[in-house]
This record gives structure tokens, C-alpha cells and sequence, in this order.
């Protein structure tokens, strides 16, 4: 593992940055009732491409008790429905290096509570993390602002430390006081802090609805495949290597029927894995927020997701 990191990472790190942060804000204005997710998640990931950057996920548009993995279907005729609580959780890449995001837009201000308490413990994390500071501690931090509010945390969500083209880079950055995680935070690393709160028990469970799918290269097992399902996987692979994907990025070049058979294939050969919605178990509302940070070598501290 690298402990550092060039001038020129930090470049890609924090455009990429300002990229999301720029779509996030605009995009705040769109999420009314009535608004069609389809049209939201294309406004969002066209912008990426406007302002120079690559979508590192299918933009997660999650209303409710959905916590998290929520992408518009190609026929998605869903809208924000009056009084949701709408987490729009967006990744932007730049030469595989890549910035995380999330906002709450609550249209029920009885929620605003929940938003704040989130908002808040991202805040006092990011103000405590530095080189050396444990893991552990930030999900203190993060658990205790959320109850103080009266809410909990969501267990089983976390942050998580970021690489070049790897969302998920191997250390979870924990939303309670979780001593079983030892690790700290290191110089020339990137991280997202992700605090969720629910006003439910505090756990997700996964749902039927699979919208997000990403690819595991093995030559050995494709080559077994048909003809068809092979082009399918290569062409998504030329695009998105591992990284998160939807459908809805490939229908114009095949019958949304053929992906979704290929798919299945796929993953049951392990050559691809599906990442299913979250849901609170009772059915709690979730909010989020997110940002993106990277210590660098020299101890400085930069959150790339913030519109400076
Ligand atoms: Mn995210
Ligand atoms: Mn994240």
C-alpha cells in the first residue's frame, strides 16, 4: 500500500471533488414532488461529464426508509413522492481517482431534526480526523452527536477509505464506537466519512430491487461463456473496469432483456456482483451526508467534496 501521494493526485482528488460538489448543489433545486428520478440521475450524470469528470457509481437516488444502492431503472417512471426525505449520494472519478458525496434534501420539515443531526456529526468528525486519530473514535464521535439528536446511527453502514479506480479500499471507517476496528488515518489517504441516522432501530437489510451491478474480471471464467454474454462483459469492462455500473448506461447498444440475462449469468459464474437496495429494517426514515477527504503527506487536510 502507498503511503503517499503527488501533487498530481491531489490534483484529480480535488477536482473531482469540486466536480460532485458542484452537481450536488445544482441539483438540490430538482428534487421536488413530482420530479422524475430518471431525469434527475441523467441531469447528474450528464453534468459529470460536462464539467470534465466520470461518474465513479450509478448516482444512488434513495427516498425514505431506502438508506443506500437505489439507481433509476432505463424505464424508471418513479417520482419524488410529496414529503420524502431524498438522499442523492454522488461519485465523480477523474483519472480513477475519485470523490464520494451525499446530501439529504428533506421536503417534510418534520425531518429537518434528523437531516441536522446527521449534517452535524459529519461536521465534528471531519473537524477530529488527522494522522493517528483511530477509526474508532470518528464513530464515536458519530454516534454520540446522532443520540444526543435522539436518533440512531445505522450500524452496519460506514465510511470508508478510498484508492485509485476502488471505491471500497479494504478500511471501514465505522458509524459508532466499533473497537473491533483498530485501524487510524494515514498520510496520503483518502477517505469518506459517511454518518447515516434513522429514527428506526438503526440497521439495513437488503431489499429485492437490484439497480447497481459491478463486474470481477476472470478470463478463465468467461471464456466458458456464450458469445454473448462475453461482448456484454467486455464492453461494460472497457468502460467501467471494476467500478459500479446501471443498466441504463448500455441500453442504446443492447435490449435491456439481453443485460439483464447476462447479468444473471454473470453473476452466477462470480463473474459479477449485484448490489441490492438497503432498507431500514423497521422501516425508519434515513438520512445521510458525505464527504470526501484526503490527508496528505505534509498532514494537511483537504475535503475535496466542498465548492470552495
Ligand atoms: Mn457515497
Ligand atoms: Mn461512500
Amino acid at each position: 500500500m502507498r503511503d503517499l501521494i503527488s501533487d498530481n493526485e491531489i490534483e484529480n482528488y480535488v477536482k473531482a471533488g469540486r466536480i460532485a460538489c458542484t452537481v450536488l448543489k445544482e441539483v438540490e433545486s430538482l428534487v421536488k414532488p413530482g420530479a422524475k428520478l430518471l431525469e434527475i440521475a441523467k441531469y447528474i450524470e450528464s453534468r459529470i461529464h460536462d464539467l470534465g469528470g466520470k461518474p465513479a457509481f450509478p448516482v444512488n437516488i434513495s427516498i425514505n426508509s431506502v438508506a443506500a444502492h437505489y439507481t433509476p431503472i432505463p424505464s424508471d417512471e418513479s417520482i419524488i413522492p410529496s414529503g420524502a426525505v431524498v438522499k442523492i449520494d454522488v461519485g465523480v472519478h477523474v483519472d480513477g481517482y475519485i470523490a464520494d458525496t451525499a446530501t439529504t434534501i428533506s421536503l417534510d420539515d418534520s425531518y429537518r431534526l434528523l437531516c441536522k443531526a446527521t449534517k452535524s456529526a459529519l461536521e465534528k468528525a471531519l473537524e477530529a480526523i488527522g494522522p493517528g486519530i483511530r477509526f474508532s473514535e470518528i464513530g464515536n464521535i458519530v454516534e454520540q452527536i446522532i443520540k444526543s439528536y435522539g436518533f440512531s446511527p445505522i450500524y452496519n453502514l460506514s465510511g470508508h477509505s478510498l484508492d485509485r479506480y476502488i471505491i471500497h479500499a479494504g478500511e471501514v471507517i465505522p458509524n459508532h464506537r466499533d473497537r473491533l476496528i483498530l485501524g487510524s488515518f494515514k498520510s496520503g489517504k483518502a477517505y469518506a466519512i459517511e454518518p447515516f441516522a434513522t429514527n428506526g432501530r438503526g440497521y439495513v437489510k437488503e431489499g429485492n430491487d437490484i439497480t447497481i451491478f459491478a463486474l470481477k474480471p476472470n478470463p478463465k471464467k468467461l471464456s466458458k461463456l456464450s458469445h454473448e454474454v462475453r461482448e456484454i462483459f467486455e464492453r461494460i469492462y472497457e468502460d467501467r473496469k471494476t467500478l459500479p455500473f446501471t443498466l441504463r448506461w448500455y441500453v442504446k447498444e443492447f435490449s435491456i432483456e439481453k443485460l439483464r440475462s447476462a447479468m444473471r449469468v454473470l453473476i452466477d459464474n462470480g463473474l459479477a456482483i449485484a448490489y441490492p437496495i438497503l432498507i431500514e429494517i423497521n422501516g425508519g426514515i434515513v438520512a445521510q451526508y458525505e464527504h470526501t477527504i484526503i490527508l496528505t503527506s505534509r498532514g494537511e487536510k483537504i475535503v475535496t467534496t466542498l465548492c470552495y
